[in-house]
């Protein structure tokens, strides 16, 4: 029971040990091996602090392209506070790779967030409100978008995020995947999930 098996590179092993991780945590456990080897749509039932965020974030910082310069990743977050963890967790697995990550959230100075997009940023954690704002000022453009993460969708929705999250989605590539992890499964989950997943596998832990 280590991380070593599961297929992840060299450089992520080494972060992730300095970060202290010893043993995958359950949801580690199914969805890294999974998400490194097919490249599929998940549904999750999994809370916070049960490693979520390495869960998604280690094959999403597998399954990218380095420096590429246009966000290849989306992660959508219910609030800032989150938003910004989920980048710093990012930010320490890849140490040892050059992954751009760039996190943009409401009640933070836009312009900061708008160099940083242009300076090039390979992942996007962001607010479902913000990011709607950044992409009808044509300063972000979804059209390379491999991976969608909606992290905490039952929040996102509970906050009055449906639309934007409808929005958001429907401007991404078809061929996209999207990982949804949600703690509950209301009926706007379901919807979401018919409307824009497509076979997706369910990792209940
Ligand atoms: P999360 O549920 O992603 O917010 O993670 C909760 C906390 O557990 C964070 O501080 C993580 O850095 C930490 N963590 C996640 N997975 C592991 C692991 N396999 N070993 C040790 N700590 C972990």
């Amino acid at each position: 029971n280590t991380f070593e098996w599961m297929g992840l590179s060299e450089a992520l092993l080494k972060a992730i040990t300095e970060m202290g991780y010893k043993e995958p945590t359950p949801v580690q456990q199914e969805a890294i091996p999974l998400l490194l080897q097919e490249d599929t749509d998940i549904i999750s039932l999994a809370q916070t602090g049960t490693g979520k965020t390495a869960a998604f974030g280690l094959p999403l910082l597998s399954k990218i392209k380095e420096n590429s310069g246009v966000p290849q990743a989306l992660i959508l977050s219910p609030t800032r506070e989150l938003c910004i963890q989920i980048a710093g967790e990012l930010e320490k697995f890849s140490k040892y790779q050059k992954s751009k990550i760039v996190a943009v959230y409401g009640g933070a100075n836009m312009s900061t967030q708008i160099k940083q997009i242009k300076a090039g940023a390979d992942v996007l954690v962001a607010t479902p409100g913000r990011l709607m704002d950044l992409m009808e000022r044509g300063v972000i453009q979804l059209n390379d978008i491999k991976i969608v993460v909606l992290d905490e969708a039952d929040e996102m929705l509970s906050m009055g995020f449906k639309e934007d999250i409808d929005a958001i989605l429907s401007q991404t590539p078809e061929d996209r995947h999207t990982w949804l992890f949600s703690a509950t499964m209301p009926e706007d989950i379901k919807r979401i999930s018919k409307s824009y997943m497509r076979n997706p596998k369910y990792i209940s832990v």
